[in-house]
């Protein structure tokens, strides 16, 4: 008889909860890993066993045995179970919640294992009672594995035994595809900062930053790194932003190592999910390009883990566990002995940070390749365009360049951070903008057919004749969407091809691939877009990026507003000038004083950094402390604050032994509501991570509809 340690796949409390269960005979065997159905109350779940137990249980009259090992391979390797209670007690989910966040949906379903041929190779001997049995299973012992074909034609007639030993576990299916041994092409000849940053990683193991401006070849850099991982017969898990994950970028690692190299993303139908999930388990897959969500593939062998674009707000997942995805990778790595490298021109604070004080390594990249020079950039300020009498949303400079760049045949980019300067409809008697009746956002109008949206619940009717608050019929449109953008490039420009780029012009893989060929093809003089096209992309025909608003973001009431506007200004920047032509880079703004647009104009991440540093210190802020936002809702206001100011009375009792920890709130969100409930938030602060999540978890776990993020990446 053995015990296993299940994590079952319901959230029932405590969150570390393990479930103890008993294996019967037929089962009996390494199980870790496995996914078992389980009784549980009164009803059947999935779960998931992290742990074997070799002694019984203390009570065990309450001990129910396993009902079913249903798949013939484990869905986590032993570096996931590990990673699962890593992740658990880091970002205060339920230990299911983890897990099922790992096994993707399609392979929680079970099934057969993965396309390809199906071998077997054998598992614990069956009962010599059971002669055919026997005979079917030494068979295959003798031959370490055999494809079922062979299997089949050497037993005729002996598929039932077959199928038993398989339920049984005694004969174990796989899923083997010919070995791909792709060759690995070589790449241009590094520069001397690339060449010294990958011996550098190479030497030293471990995390590594390789801090690079836009264009200085951090790419050949993970390239390079991952070719030596290859060669030594090791993996590499390269995750990119989602909105990175463009079939441009996947290009460019096929053409360096061919046939494995695999993609992961929103995108993949089930079957191909599948597919490429046991691809990975069986080591099949050498380079897997992928998003976030891709930090938890059951990599056989892991040698390195790149994040490109590491300050990219997407690492963080939003909905529990509420992981950050570089975290999770480094942690992952300490327990798989592999190195990951972080690369950004524009670092998260926390990130360079520790890049400066030695806690991880740290290269930099100082020169765009080629010693092409970075663009030049200009700002211009807004208030003084007005006080000239230009009332148009395009400055006299943009203007300018972006004519010029058009007289050369060359490309300009317009970029608008639509979340902030979306086109809203307000009142001028009374000044009202029109609100979602159910979230405390604007509403956004849509030209093109004429409606007002929600961008929060997607909330969406025709625009009023009057204003719902004071009855006046003087209702206007008022800021600038990529329409409205769209609009006035027309009418200035009106021979020039322009495209727009935004979540609703660009949808999918597909429309992103449209776009890129269409850039790269030169079929496009103006792009109109959103944060969408100021990110990764390289189109060497660039030379112009006007940035419509700058600091339309600057004033959100969440402490990362600031470097979030330079990082987005940066990457904008970055965007110009990649090929042999110069860029030149316009910004508007309302604060060309503003710290965070004087550096981005000086693409002086150092001077940010210092600003940024100064700031949150004083604040207490990260990397200086730990946060934890708490959020409680309601249905209505009176009940969400009542619940608020509960939950905060018990978290400043819970944590009133711990040294500097301060509890501020409970506020109203600065989104206070959202699909009609009432947001209200508690902010913790405190030095030391491990005591004051336990006590947040403890009082969580007695309030309902309360949420921990740990580190938040969003405070609104
Ligand atoms: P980053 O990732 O830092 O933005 P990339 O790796 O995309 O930079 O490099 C920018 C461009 O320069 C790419 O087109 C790339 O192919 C090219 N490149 C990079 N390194 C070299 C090199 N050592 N020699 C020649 N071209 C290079
Ligand atoms: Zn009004
Ligand atoms: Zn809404």
């Amino acid at each position: 008889m053995s015990w296993v340690e299940v994590a079952v796949d319901r959230a029932v409390g405590p969150l570390n909860r393990l479930f103890t269960y008993a294996v019967p005979k037929a089962w009996e065997g390494d199980l870790r890993g496995f996914r078992v159905r389980v009784p549980l109350g009164r009803s059947v779940v999935d779960g998931w066993v992290m742990a074997q137990r070799p002694d019984p249980p203390p009570a065990m009259d309450h001990i129910k045995p396993v009902l079913a090992v249903p798949d013939p391979y484990p869905q986590l390797t032993p570096a996931l179970i590990e990673l699962a209670f890593w992740v658990q007690r880091r970002y205060l989910a339920y230990l299911g919640q983890v897990v099922r966040a790992m096994v993707p949906a399609a392979v929680r379903r079970g099934g057969s294992g993965g396309s390809g041929e199906k071998w077997y190779r054998p598992g614990p001997a069956p009962s010599a009672r059971a002669p055919r049995q026997r005979a079917v299973w030494e068979w295959v012992t003798e031959r370490g594995a055999v494809p079922a074909k062979a299997l089949a034609a050497a037993f005729p007639g002996a598929a039932a035994t077959v199928r038993r030993l398989e339920t049984d576990g005694s004969l174990v299916a796989e899923w083997r595809r010919p070995q791909r041994t792709a060759a690995i092409r070589s790449g241009p000849r590094l520069n001397r900062w690339q060449d010294a940053a990958w011996r550098a990683v190479r030497a030293g193991g471990g995390t590594w930053l390789v801090e690079g401006v836009t264009g200085s070849g951090k790419t050949e850099v993970y390239l390079e790194c991952i070719a030596d991982h290859l060669r030594q017969g090791r993996q590499a898990l390269v995750l990119v932003p989602e909105i990175a994950l463009t079939p441009q970028t996947v290009a460019r690692f096929q053409a360096r190592f061919g046939e494995q190299v695999a993609v992961w993303h929103s995108g993949l139908g089930d079957a191909e999910r599948v597919r490429t999930w046991h691809a990975v388990r069986l080591g099949e897959v050498g380079v897997l390009v992928g998003a976030r969500s891709a930090v938890f593939l059951p990599f056989a062998r892991l040698g390195v883990i790149v994040l490109d674009e590491e300050h990219e707000a997407t690492y963080k997942q939003e909905e529990h566990p509420r992981y950050h995805a570089r975290e999770v990778a480094e942690a992952r790595a300490r327990l798989e002995g592999a190195t990951v490298i972080l690369g950004s021109a524009t670092p998260e604070v926390e990130t360079a940070w520790r890049a400066r004080r030695g806690e991880i390594g740290w290269c930099r990249l100082p020169e765009r390749v080629a010693s092409r020079p970075l663009p030049t950039v200009e700002v211009v300020d807004l208030r003084e365009e007005l006080r000239q009498g230009n009332r148009t949303i395009f400055s006299r400079a943009l203007v300018s360049a972006v004519e010029e760049a058009l007289s050369r045949g060359e490309q300009a980019i317009l970029l608008l951070n639509r979340r902030g300067y979306s086109t809203f409809v307000f009142c001028r008697d009374c000044g009202q903008a029109l609100r979602c009746p159910r979230c405390a956002v604007s509403l956004t109008y849509h030209a093109e057919d004429q409606r007002l949206r929600c961008h929060y619940c997607f909330f969406e009717n025709a625009p009023p004749a009057r204003c719902p608050t004071c009855q006046s019929d003087r209702i206007r449109y008022f800021g600038a969407g990529t329409e409205r953008v769209v609009e006035e490039v027309r009418r200035r420009w009106p021979t020039a091809r322009v495209a727009r780029a935004d979540r609703d012009a660009v949808v999918g893989r597909e429309g992103a691939t449209r776009l890129h060929q269409a850039m790269t093809a030169g079929a496009v003089d103006i792009l109109v877009g959103t944060q969408m096209v100021a990110k990764g992309m390289d189109w060497p025909r660039v030379t112009v990026v006007g940035v419509v608003a700058a600091d339309v973001a600057l004033h959100l009431p969440d402490f990362r507003s600031a470097e979030r506007t330079f990082q987005l200004l940066v990457q904008a920047a970055g965007r110009a000038g990649r090929g042999d032509r110069p860029g030149r880079v316009v910004i508007q703004t309302y604060n060309p004083d503003h710290y965070a647009i004087v550096s981005a104009a000086r693409q002086d991440f150092d001077a940010l950094l210092a600003e940024e540093l100064r700031f949150r210190e004083e604040a207490g802020y990260p990397p200086f402390r730990h946060l934890w936002l708490v959020e409680m809702r309601g249905r209505s206001p009176e009940a969400a604050r009542g619940q608020a100011e509960a939950v905060a009375a018990e978290i400043r009792a819970a944590v009133s032994g711990l040294e500097g920890v301060e509890v501020l709130g409970p506020a109203p969100a600065p989104v206070a509501r959202i699909k009609g409930w009432w947001r209200f938030h508690i902010l913790v602060k405190g030095a030391e991570e491990t005591a004051v999540s336990q006590r947040l978890e403890a009082v969580a776990a007695r309030f309902c509809p309360v949420t921990v993020t740990v580190d938040p990446h969003f405070m609104l």
